[in-house]
């Protein structure tokens, strides 16, 4: 029980009770005091006597300071059930970056900026400080600081603006899209009704009578194509799919064009070349030899496992007494890889998912943080939630009665120091952002008084909601995703950063999925699952033989599915590296993503039926591409290699080994971005990482 310390956290959690026109004030309040602060830069500081403390000092103090606001701000667009407060932070997300683009290319600022930073040998400057005026230079000269002041500088300016736009415009496009397929039950024919109830979906009328509406969102998405018995219905689901964006497609050629340009503008050969070179991997050619020597690895796996899924198609269409052609197509992949689950190891998800009621598996999480990190998690209900709020009022904390709060601490034993808070949003609402990621609200930093400010942050998910009788039930690839989630929340909240600048999982692109896929490794341990499982019936945990037939499936596919990750990432670098402006301006984005799609898996597609290689444009509904991880989706298989690495090295042996834990804790997590990841990666393992590991998980070492 949480003693009455634990009650009352030294720091009000942020307040949610903007309305459309104080999210435009307020965002417009922030930015104009900003533009004070950098006036005052430059009108004290002059370049022969600028130091980090007088130029990136003052700099840094404003940003701590707003922080906590302009996340609040900036977070209604993703999470508001009011569409006007919605709309009114997207639009101050637009201000925003325009105005970010008018301060990160000020040459009055750039200049005592730089004159600091070729001046930091004669300050004693901590690392985290040195590192700072290192990264916040390099954004200036990204942004063009360095071209001659001219038509070039006010065209790279022209494109930086343009660019945010239309990202903003693409993403919003995303997460609003209410695109939909009708179906009549009998297409539906094998999709469970504990993940899709026929009776809960919308009835067609006139050309839809007697069909009913499927959205492409995760909830209907993975549900049909695993279970929809015919083949007709999930290749027009794909294919359907691979089009609901295609609104999207040419402002996306707009935004490569753009993000071209603005490269060679600024002496870059490529987009790729100036966003990977401050990441670990360093250069585009690193990340080039490290995905095409996983295609060419991994492409003997991926044949074996379609040759053995073909094997399945064929009894099963024997069985259907139909003639089968021989032919094994992407709609067939996930469907097939179910049956081979159910048949081969006796896996049924549906049997499984029975232990996992998301209530009881989020709380059996937090009892694992609790144990290894030393945190302690206390939820705030009711009353509580009035104590806290800085109004009095519960409901102002919160940005939906839905939402589960929860104030985080070090355990008694770790010394009891307040932590930050935890947010949890666990279903899909209209409106919302349709993936499940986890956003900081609040970051940690040292306050200019010495104090700490503490962090806030949020998990937005989009778990199916509890239907009937039966709670919101999780299949195993959603405890895992819901784990890894909150593993970036664990990141978020345990860093222990001098400024907000490199908070929690302000790490490099290439490192910020290690920690969250380091944690995958638990929910693939038997004694972990079993701590986790609770049946929203009877209350038993998952029984062993269940839990073992799971695990052997671990490794499933997985050629097939690692190919998957190389397609994304092979493309993302191959449309953010084109040889020159003009290939870029001729290349066909959706008709690249097919081809790669086709060479990369090696599973048939609709160009294999005579459609050619326009039949659709998945790629315009990749957000990654747009959201901050272009020339950076290869990230995800990189940072495996790390996250592998150190899994096995210290955890592998014992999960629940609570020294290593908080080692892991102090040396990698709490040091945010502050200090530079190869170097406390190397601390952590106790040596440089390897591959090995990774090669070996995957059985091709
Ligand atoms: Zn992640």
């Amino acid at each position: 029980m949480a003693s009455a310390k634990f009650k009352q956290p030294p720091q009000a959690p942020p307040l949610f009770t903007h309305t459309a026109e104080s999210i435009i004030s307020e965002t417009e309040r922030l930015n104009a005091e900003y533009k004070k602060d950098l006036d005052e830069i430059v009108a004290k500081v002059k370049p022969e006597n600028a130091t980090f403390k007088n130029t990136i000092g003052p700099i840094l103090v404003d940003d701590d300071g707003s922080a906590v606001l302009r996340r609040v701000l900036n977070f209604y667009q993703h999470t508001s059930p009011d569409a006007k407060l919605r709309d009114a932070s997207t639009k101050a997300d637009d201000i925003t970056s325009d105005f970010d683009i008018e301060c990160k290319m000020r040459q009055d600022v750039f200049d005592v900026v730089e004159a600091a930073f070729n001046q930091r040998e004669s300050e004693k400057l901590d690392t985290e400080s040195l590192r700072v005026l290192e990264k916040e230079r390099k954004r200036y000269v990204r942004n063009g600081l360095l071209i001659p002041d001219g038509p070039k500088r006010d065209r790279f300016k022209e494109v930086q603006k343009r660019l945010a736009q239309l990202c903003i415009q693409c993403q919003k496009n995303l997460n609003e899209d209410k695109s939909a397929i009708w179906f009549t039950p009998e297409e539906l024919d094998g999709v469970p009704e504990d993940d899709i109830n026929i009776a809960d979906l919308e009835k067609g009328t006139g050309e839809n009578e007697g069909k009913v509406k499927l959205t492409f969102k995760y909830t209907h998405f993975f549900p049909v194509v695993k279970y929809a018995k015919n083949a007709e219905t999930r290749s027009r689901y794909v294919i359907e799919d691979a089009n609901k964006a295609n609104h999207n497609v040419p402002l996306f050629q707009e935004i490569l064009e753009l993000r071209d340009e603005a490269a060679r503008l600024l002496g870059y050969p490529n987009h790729a070349t100036v966003n990977i070179e401050e990441k670990m991997a360093k250069s585009p050619a690193k990340v080039n030899e490290f995905l095409g020597d996983l295609r060419t690895r991994l492409a003997e796996g991926g044949k074996k496992d379609v040759a053995a899924l073909l094997e399945y198609k064929k009894k099963d269409y024997a069985e259907r007494g139909e003639d089968f052609d021989g032919n094994f197509y992407m709609w067939d992949t996930s469907f097939y890889s179910r049956i081979m689950k159910e048949k081969e190891y006796n896996v049924d998800e549906i049997k499984i998912s029975q232990y996992f009621p998301v209530e009881s598996t989020f709380n059996g999480m937090l009892k694992i943080f609790e144990e290894i990190f030393g945190l302690l998690f206390v939820e705030v209900t009711g009353d509580d939630r009035k104590q806290i709020s800085k109004t009095g009022k519960a409901e102002d904390i919160v940005w939906h009665d839905e939402v589960r709060l929860y104030s985080v601490w070090n355990d008694e034993a770790d010394g009891g120091e307040f932590v930050g808070y935890l947010y949890i949003d666990l279903h899909p609402r209209e409106g919302k952002y349709s993936h499940n990621a986890n956003f900081n609200l609040e970051p940690g930093y040292i306050r200019t008084d010495g104090s700490r400010n503490y962090p806030a942050t949020a998990l937005v998910c989009n778990f199916s909601k509890p239907s009937g009788k039966k709670p919101s039930l999780l299949k195993h690839n959603e405890v895992v995703t819901l784990f890894h989630e909150l593993g970036h929340g664990i990141h978020d909240l345990v860093g222990r950063t001098q400024y907000s600048y490199f908070h929690g999982t302000s790490v490099v692109g290439d490192f910020v999925e290690a920690p969250s896929q380091m944690l995958e490794n638990w929910c693939w341990t038997p004694s972990v699952l079993k701590s986790l499982s609770r049946h929203w019936e009877s209350g038993e945990t998952i029984p062993d033989d269940l839990v073992s037939k799971l695990i052997a499936t671990k490794n499933l596919n997985s050629a097939t599915s690692n190919l998957a990750q190389v397609l994304i990432g092979t493309f993302d670098m191959t449309i953010h590296s084109p040889e020159s402006h003009e290939a870029i301006k001729k290349m066909d984005a959706g008709r690249l993503w097919n081809q790669l799609r086709h060479d990369i898996s090696g599973i048939k597609g609709p160009e294999d039926i005579g459609k050619g290689y326009n039949w659709g444009n998945r790629h315009a509904n990749i957000g990654h591409f747009i959201g901050g991880y272009d020339a950076g989706y290869y990230g995800y298989l990189w940072s495996e290699v790390f996250s592998t690495d150190m899994f096995h090295t210290h955890f592998k042996a014992n999960p629940m080994d609570k020294e290593q834990g908080r080692r892991y804790r102090k040396v990698v997590l709490e040091k945010g971005g502050a200090q530079d990841e190869m170097e406390f990666l190397t601390e952590f393992l106790g040596r440089a990482p390897s591959t090995e590991s990774f090669y070996r998980e995957l059985g091709l070492a």
